[in-house]
């Protein structure tokens, strides 16, 4: 049974050391050189180019806190589906994708369909079918579509909770900001 331990990592302010699309922290930086890949915890691995390196925190700024997952969780399928492969985000892309009306969260019986296919994809990189998972707030939201926001993810992971699908680490081994 594979059991996901959730935890909420959120840090203020902005670095070169972080995202430049989303602003988390990322210890294998630095995301500031664009002709280079980098792995986001939220988007994946995605490539970035200088325009819309230049563009995407406005966009981010101007947007619905709703529609920036929106776009995470679009590019971080991109990325899921083409494995060590980065998305390359372009300055036209990042426009259309933020004004995309269409371009929304998914309904809760997609979002737990993303999280079960999900934890399948990594359990066949670890070859241990008990393995545990580990992930912050902010990554599942953008791997299953919905907002990043503690009660939104653990809306998802409860329900499969009581489905018996997920095994949940025990409270005593998790911390305070862990779901
Ligand atoms: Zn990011």
């Amino acid at each position: 049974m594979p059991v996901s331990r959730v935890s909420g990592v959120v840090r203020g302010g902005s670095s070169d050391m972080d995202c430049i699309i989303c602003g988390s922290p990322l210890p294998d930086g630095p995301a500031q050189i664009h002709s280079i890949p980098y792995a986001c915890k939220r988007w994946g691995f995605v490539r970035v180019s200088a325009d819309a390196s230049m563009v995407l925190p406005q966009l981010r700024t101007e947007a619905e806190s709703a529609k920036v997952d929106a776009v995470s969780h679009f590019v971080r399928q991109l990325s899921d589906e083409a494995p060590g492969r980065a998305v390359y985000i372009n300055f036209h892309d990042a426009l259309r994708w933020f004004r995309d009306t269409e371009l929304e969260l998914e309904f809760p019986a997609a979002q737990a369909r993303n999280l079960i296919v999900w934890l399948g994809t990594r359990r066949l990189k670890d070859q241990n079918p008990a393995a545990y998972h580990t992930a912050s707030v902010g990554e599942l939201a953008s791997v299953i579509g919905a907002r990043n926001d503690h009660g939104a993810v653990a809306y998802v992971v409860n329900h499969l909770v009581a489905e018996k699908l997920l095994e949940l680490l025990p409270q005593n081994l998790r911390t305070a900001n862990e779901v």
